[in-house]
């Protein structure tokens, strides 16, 4: 696996890569989630490109951009074991040297929800993703249903710019007891990684409720009491997939999507209803 830390070294290697490209843009601290979204793309291309940057864009004043985990050592051991081709992993200069302001910004679909939690959040992600797809040039992008608002932003993101690139959005890998993979997982404590899983049966419940045909903010309390200490709710909420709309209602097509703190981590998990 060659690594490339400049846009440069990663245009010379683009010049001269294969006609199908796969691309899976992350910010390190990998683990099985983000190799499986690099396992797509590995069986879809006839080569694969994966990106580790923690974007400063995408932080908010008092996040954990600080002490966001980094192991580009492990990353790298990981990702050639998978198969990739080229990791670019360039520094923060190299992405915004200085003088760097131009952003780009997709409208409502990234106000509401973990928009709504953290201002500028998906202008910063499609900022990044936007300048990462300019020099990569994939036919295929991959990314994970884990981040459901996330993956509709960059959707929208290739729609409305004519990227000459599809999007694949992975099914979410979880652990054992449910708990939807996620780089920030290692900051939970014993009691929180504990209480982290009902995340996901708070999910499950709200769901199954629906289905029943409870009412919607009936189901939707009862659900939530299932969320166990120290958690605290963010949202509980159904969107349409494409816009991230509010329902009142299940639908095809629509995520049921769910927020919630457990300590200083902020954890997030949902569940998709194609039909
Ligand atoms: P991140 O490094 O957290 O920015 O994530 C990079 C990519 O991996 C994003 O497209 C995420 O949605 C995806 N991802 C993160 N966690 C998971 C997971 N548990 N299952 C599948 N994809 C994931």
């Amino acid at each position: 696996m060659r690594l490339a830390t400049t846009l440069e070294e990663l245009r010379a290697w683009r010049r001269e890569a294969p006609p199908t490209l796969g691309f899976v843009p992350t910010m390190g601290a990998l683990h099985e989630g983000h190799l499986d979204l690099a396992r797509f793309a590995r069986s879809q291309n006839a080569a694969v490109v994966a990106s580790v940057f923690v974007n400063p864009l995408q932080f908010g004043e008092g996040e954990d951009l600080a002490r966001y985990p980094r192991d580009l050592a492990g990353d790298r051991e990981k990702l050639a074991a998978t198969g990739v081709d080229l990791l670019f992993a360039p520094s923060t200069e190299e992405i915004y040297p200085q003088g760097f302001s131009t952003a780009i910004d997709v409208g409502a679909i990234g106000d509401d929800f973990e928009g709504a939690l953290r201002p500028g959040h998906f202008r910063g992600v499609a900022t990044v993703v936007g300048k990462l797809l300019h020099v990569v040039a994939p036919q295929r992008l991959y990314v994970g249903q884990k981040d459901a608002q996330q993956s509709a932003v960059l959707r929208k993101l290739v729609r409305d710019l004519a990227y000459d690139c599809s999007v694949t959005i992975v099914p979410t890998v979880r652990e054992t007891d449910g708990l939807a993979m996620s780089s920030r997982n290692r900051y939970l404590d014993e009691r929180e990684r504990r209480a982290a899983p009902s995340l996901h049966r708070m999910l499950r419940r709200f769901v199954e409720l629906l289905k029943a045909g409870e009412p919607f903010e009936i189901a939707r309390t009862a659900a939530a009491a299932l969320l166990e200490a120290p958690g605290e709710l963010d949202y509980l909420a159904c969107v349409d997939a494409e816009s991230f709309t509010p329902l009142a209602a299940l639908r095809a097509n629509c995520f049921v999507i769910a927020a919630a703190r457990f300590g200083r981590t902020r954890l997030l998990d949902n569940l998709w209803f194609p039909q």
